[in-house]
């Protein structure tokens, strides 16, 4: 595997780990049905930031190899892409 595609792969799992620092810290939740599709709960987002500043100085395993700053702007861009009102994939069969 070349390094590029290494890099490519590193970011993809970093956005994975944003998100998952954003739903434990219950300010975006995300459909189990589409993994890919999460949103905003409308929970204070300062909580995000917290629990990971909370993560990095634990040395929590799932920020391993990342610095305080890194996580919080990962959880800033995580946030960024968040939607605001659900799933769009489930809304569509909502009234199947
Ligand atoms: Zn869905």
């Amino acid at each position: 595997m070349g390094s590029a595609k290494r890099m490519m792969m590193k970011q993809y799992d970093a956005h994975e780990i944003w998100i998952e620092i954003c739903v434990r810290a219950r300010v975006v939740k995300r459909c189990h049905t589409h993994e890919e599709t999460y949103w905003a709960t409308g929970a204070d987002e300062r909580e995000a930031y917290i629990l990971g500043s909370i993560l990095v100085r634990d040395g929590d395993a799932l920020v391993a190899g990342f610095d305080r700053q890194t996580v919080l702007d990962g959880i800033k861009s995580a946030i960024a892409d968040a939607g605001s009102d659900g799933c769009a994939h489930c809304a569509k069969h909502a009234d199947d």
